[in-house]
């Protein structure tokens, strides 16, 4: 089980990059995200692209992230520029009930402290989109994207033209 938590999501500057934290999350490997703000609307979109693409994937807004931090039973890492080299850490990281924290803007000193692992996808500053896919993906070695995920649609590669199935339901 892999769960994201999203801190400082802020509902009307962030809503496009909180959507492709969580798409990038459920299409690379993860179970479920949760958002420190409260965001019906985030939540409506989400669960519309995994009744349309496929799921199980799981969203939760509204979240009291410092007790998720301190409660949580398995693995923390936080992702952060100023962390760890990921190759260095990755061997050391348990894959169940692991949850991996990504954050907006400043993210609060106490979560460099309540993470078990602060870990760098390279020391330059990029995006948390950027790093959670990069992550997911040395994590899981590649099985994230290699899932068939079923929902109402499906996707035949194809070298040049869009193939789209519908599924019966
Ligand atoms: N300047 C911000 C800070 O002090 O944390 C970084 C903001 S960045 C736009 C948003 C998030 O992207 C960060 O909180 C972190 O989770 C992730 N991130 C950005 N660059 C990263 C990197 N090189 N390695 C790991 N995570 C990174």
């Amino acid at each position: 089980m892999i769960t994201i938590l999203r801190l400082g999501h802020r509902p009307a500057r962030d809503k496009r990059v909180t959507t492709h934290v969580a798409l990038a999350a459920r299409a690379f490997g993860a179970d479920r995200v949760l958002v420190s703000t409260r965001d019906p609307g985030l939540e409506r979109t989400v669960h519309e692209v995994v009744r349309k693409f496929g799921g199980p994937f799981e969203i939760e807004t509204g979240v009291a992230w410092k007790k998720v931090l301190r409660e949580w039973r398995g693995t923390k890492v936080h992702l952060t520029m100023y962390g760890l080299p990921l190759d260095e850490i990755l061997p050391r990281i348990p894959r169940d009930d692991l949850l991996v924290v990504v954050g907006a803007e400043k993210v609060p000193a106490e979560v460099f402290d309540l993470a078990d692992v602060n870990v760098a996808v390279g020391n330059q500053p990029h995006s948390e989109v950027a790093a959670l896919a990069v992550f997911l993906d040395r994590l899981l070695g590649g099985a994230g994207i290699r899932r068939i995920l079923r929902g109402r649609i499906e996707i035949a590669p194809s070298p040049r033209s869009k193939l789209v199935r519908e599924r019966a339901e």
